[in-house]
């Protein structure tokens, strides 16, 4: 069986209970190795196999699960595998070849820059949209940044600070330029780095951060004094009944 476990976005113990238990059994690791916190392979077993996936390409990746497909691989990614974990052209040769696979989710990377961040992505009233994306310069995006920015959403990029420039002017076409932006560098990783600024000044501030960032866009990192209607006391809903509404809007 081969497992695809999101390793999560840095610090070891963000790591599944689940993620840790499959990994200590498991006798053959795979790990993306530019990304992944090597701490993590501490909670492998000793005797594991251990392969860095950074400096293999999909045959060789392939040819080791052929070789011990009939044990228990562990393979890892950065994150949660769903977002960007290149995992399809993976799953795609097990499904043909008859190899049966899993998948164990992770703490993304977005979420741990939140954390840093001290901010909630969706604000009531503010928005409740979060647009996840990454600019394409050797890599196709269908989507137009341009297009998606004209939501005023939270957007986050991934992959992408390195054309931090580009990107900024883009957004400026439709975001107000003191919008405020913020770029999150290897969250949850001990040299953690944030730099906070608005459309017109984050390019100066960011520096030289090239790579292992997030870039966060939005008036959600505003503190700003809304409330959501979940601890409202005059907002019913399926799990507490307001004593002031007799609201049936039971959304959840
Ligand atoms: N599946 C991963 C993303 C893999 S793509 C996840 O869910 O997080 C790799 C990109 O993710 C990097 O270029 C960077 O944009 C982002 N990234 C991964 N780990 C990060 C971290 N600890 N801090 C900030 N960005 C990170």
């Amino acid at each position: 069986m081969v497992y695809f476990i999101g390793a999560g976005p840095g610090d070891p113990e963000l790591l599944t209970l689940k993620g840790y238990k499959i990994l200590k059994s498991c006798q053959v690791v795979i790990y993306a190795g530019s990304l992944v916190n090597p701490e993590i392979l501490n909670f492998a077993d000793k005797n594991a196999k251990v392969y860095d996936s950074s400096k293999m390409t999909l045959e060789e990746i392939l040819e080791v699960i052929r070789r011990y497909k009939d044990k228990d691989i562990a393979r890892l990614h950065t994150g949660d595998p769903s977002l960007f974990g290149a995992i399809n052209e993976q799953i795609e040769l097990l499904e043909k070849e008859g190899i049966p696979y899993k998948i164990i989710p992770g703490v993304s990377s977005i979420f741990a820059g939140a954390a840093s961040l001290k901010r909630e992505l969706t604000v009531p009233s503010i928005t409740q949209t979060v647009i996840i994306t990454r600019y394409g310069k050797r890599t196709y995006v269908p989507e137009e940044l341009e297009k998606l920015s004209k939501h005023n959403a939270t957007l986050v990029l991934f992959l992408s600070v390195k054309y931090l420039k580009e990107i900024v002017d883009i957004l400026k076409r439709n975001y107000p330029s003191n919008t405020p932006i913020s770029i999150v560098y290897k969250a949850s990783w001990k040299d953690e780095n944030v730099v906070s600024g608005t459309l017109e000044d984050i390019v100066e501030k960011a520096g030289n951060i090239e790579s292992t960032a997030l870039i966060y866009v939005g008036r959600f990192l505003e503190v700003i004094k809304t409330r959501s209607k979940l601890y409202d006391k005059t907002f019913s809903h399926m799990y507490r009944r307001s004593e002031y509404e007799d609201s049936n809007s039971f959304d959840n």
